[in-house]
C-alpha cells in the first residue's frame, strides 16, 4: 500500500488545529468529489482526502500517525519507500501543489512545486552618462551576460522531440521520505530526491544544446532608450531582460541604475539647475544685460542696477526636463560680484575719485591724493 503523507494530502502544516484540518478537508473534498471533478486522478484525490481526514480528526489515531508515521506501530506501510511506483497516486497530475499554493500563497511554510515555472533572477547594469546626456537623454546599445532560454528545447532540457517526464522515483514531488529506527522510534525526514535534483522531472534525453539545463549563457545586445531627466541614481526597469526562468518561467527584469557624471558649471538638484555667475563691479552697481549659460543654451538676464553680490535670479523652464513630462525645471543663477583685482592706473583713479564722490576715506589711498581729489569735488 502507498505511504502517504496524509498532512501533505490535506496540505496542512503537522501542527495544525482541528479547525483547520476540518476547513482543508471540506475545500478539498468538494473539489475533487466524483460528482464535480471528472477530471482522471480526481477520484483517487477525494479517496486520499478522506483516508487522511479520517486518520488526523481522531485524536488517537494522529497522534499514532504522527509518532509511526502510519496508521500504527504494525502498520506495514515502510516496505514501499524509495520504490517508485508506491507514489503514483501523488503528484502525477501536479494537481496537489497547486492545491498548496493556494493554500500557502506560492510555499510558505511548506515546499513549493519543484516543477512549476520560476521566473528568472533580476540583474542590474550600472550606466554612466555625461551630465547633459542625462537630463537630453539618450539612445544606446548595451551588452551584457545573461542567462538565457535554450531555443532549441524551450527550457524544458530535453531533447527536441521529447518532453521530460514526472520523476520515477519521487513521483514528482522532488523530496523523497526516508525512514530512521531511532530509540524513540522511527523517524520520518524528507530528502531531495537524487534522481531528480529536486525538479520533480526526469530528463530521459537531454537538449543536446544545452545539456539538460534548458538554459544558455548568451551575450544580450539591447537597445535602451534612456529617458530625458534621469539623475544619478535612479534606476529604470526593463521587463524580461534579466535571465531566463526555471522550468520555463518568464524571464527576470533589468534594472538598469544610472551614475550621472557631475558637471564642471552646473549643479543639479532634480530637474532645477543652479549656476554662478561673477559679474563686475560696475555690472553690479550700473546694472546691465549679460548672456547666462544654460544646459539650453545662453540666455539673457537683465541685472538691475545696484545688484547685491549672491543675488539670486530665475530662469524659467531652463533647466532639466521633468521625467512625468510635466515640462522643465528652473536654471537658478546666483550672481558674483567681483572685485577688481591688479587696477592700472587710470582704473585706480577712477576708483579714488569715486570714493572721494562717495564721500568715503579710504586708507589704501594716499592722502595727499585724496585730500586733492575731495577738495575738488567739495567745491
Ligand atoms: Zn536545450
Ligand atoms: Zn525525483
Amino acid at each position: 500500500m502507498a505511504e502517504k503523507d496524509y498532512y501533505d494530502v490535506l496540505g496542512v502544516s503537522k501542527d495544525a488545529s482541528q479547525d483547520e484540518i476540518k476547513k482543508a478537508y471540506r475545500k478539498l473534498s468538494k473539489k475533487y468529489h466524483p460528482d464535480i471533478n471528472k477530471e482522471p486522478g480526481a477520484e483517487q484525490k477525494f479517496k486520499d482526502v478522506n483516508e487522511a481526514y479520517e486518520m488526523l480528526s481522531d485524536g488517537q489515531k494522529r497522534q499514532q500517525y504522527d509518532q509511526y508515521g502510519s496508521a500504527g506501530p504494525q502498520g506495514q506501510g515502510f516496505g514501499g519507500f524509495g520504490g517508485g511506483q508506491d507514489f503514483s497516486g501523488f503528484g502525477g497530475g501536479g494537481g496537489f501543489d497547486d492545491i498548496f499554493s493556494q493554500f500557502f500563497g506560492g510555499g510558505g511554510g511548506r515546499r513549493r512545486d519543484p516543477s512549476a515555472p520560476q521566473p528568472g533572477r533580476d540583474l542590474q547594469y550600472t550606466m554612466t552618462l555625461k551630465f547633459e546626456e542625462a537630463i537630453f537623454g539618450k539612445t544606446t546599445t548595451i551588452k551584457y551576460n545573461r542567462d538565457a532560454q535554450c531555443e532549441t528545447c524551450h527550457g524544458t532540457g530535453a531533447k527536441e522531440g521529447t518532453s521530460p517526464v514526472t520523476c520515477s522515483k519521487c513521483g514528482g514531488r522532488g523530496v523523497i521520505d526516508v525512514i530512521q529506527n531511532t530509540p524513540l522510534g522511527r523517524m520520518r525526514t524528507q530528502t531531495t530526491c537524487d534522481v531528480c535534483g529536486g525538479t520533480g522531472k526526469e530528463i530521459k534525453e537531454k537538449c543536446t544544446t544545452c545539456g539538460g539545463s534548458g538554459h544558455v549563457a548568451q551575450r544580450h545586445e539591447l537597445k535602451v532608450n534612456v529617458p530625458a531627466g534621469v539623475d544619478d541614481g535612479q534606476q529604470m526597469r526593463l521587463q524580461n531582460q534579466g535571465e531566463a526562468g526555471a522550468n520555463g518561467g518568464p524571464y527576470g527584469d533589468l534594472y538598469i541604475i544610472f551614475h550621472v557624471t557631475p558637471s564642471r558649471e552646473f549643479r543639479r538638484d532634480g530637474a532645477d539647475i543652479y549656476f554662478d555667475q561673477p559679474i563686475s563691479f560696475s555690472q553690479a552697481a550700473l546694472g546691465d544685460e549679460i548672456q547666462v549659460k544654460t544646459v539650453h543654451g545662453d540666455v539673457k538676464l537683465k541685472v538691475p542696477s545696484g545688484t547685491q553680490t549672491e543675488t539670486k535670479f530665475r530662469l524659467r523652464g531652463k533647466g532639466a526636463p521633468k521625467l512625468n513630462g510635466k515640462g522643465n525645471g528652473d536654471e537658478h543663477v546666483t550672481v558674483r560680484v567681483e572685485t577688481p583685482k591688479n587696477l592700472n592706473k587710470r582704473q585706480k583713479e577712477a576708483l579714488t575719485a569715486f570714493a572721494a564722490a562717495s564721500g568715503e576715506r579710504v586708507s589704501g589711498v594716499k592722502k595727499s591724493v585724496f585730500d586733492k581729489l575731495k577738495d575738488a569735488f567739495d567745491d
